[in-house]
């Protein structure tokens, strides 16, 4: 079986650019999951020459403000629990907001192996928060600019000595 990567955050953070940025057009490779396709999409990433599943979740989406946690538990809860390895992504740009306070904290409490990663961080912006993000106790951050392709080295690098 090929070792679990789980993309994990709140909305609007990048999870998505990122999982098109890792699998490209190895997506064609996975077949859907009935059912769980609306909540989660997955991949075939190469990592330092290593395949990985890669599972993009999307369950933040729908979460109305006043149940956040509720329901970004229960749609991505069955991804994280099968995780070898979760994404935990922020928003350089934006700073460490109470949403990623409360999915951190979540994260924290099921034991999984996670890579703390401050996306939008081209050029010179995401260093004040890279370091903010520090705060939420996920370990370092690793920066990185999903869409511009920035740090995606050091990304492999960190997520390869995890696995
Ligand atoms: P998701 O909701 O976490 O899956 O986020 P998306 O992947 O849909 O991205 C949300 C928005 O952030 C989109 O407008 C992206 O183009 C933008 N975005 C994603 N990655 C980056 C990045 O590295 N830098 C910047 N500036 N914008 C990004
Ligand atoms: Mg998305």
């Amino acid at each position: 079986d090929l070792p679990v990567v789980v993309i994990a955050g709140r909305p609007n953070v990048g999870k998505s650019t990122l999982f098109n940025r890792l699998v490209g057009r190895r997506q064609a490779l996975v077949a859907d999951t009935p059912g769980v396709t609306r909540d989660r999409k997955e991949g075939v990433a190469l990592v330092r020459g290593r395949h990985v599943r890669l599972i993009d979740t999307a369950g933040l989406e729908e979460a109305a403000p006043d149940s956040l946690y509720g329901r970004m538990r229960a749609s991505s809860e069955s991804a994280v629990h099968e995780a070898d390895l979760v994404l935990f992504c922020i928003d350089a740009r934006a700073g460490i907001t109470p949403a990623d306070e409360h999915f951190a904290q979540w994260i924290r409490r099921q034991n999984r192996p996670v890579l703390l990663l401050a996306n939008k961080a081209e050029g010179r912006q995401g260093t004040a928060s890279a370091l903010e993000a520090y705060a939420l106790g996920l370990g370092e951050p690793v920066a990185l600019s999903a869409e511009h392709g920035e740090g995606l080295t050091d990304l492999m690098w960190e997520i390869a000595e995890r696995l």
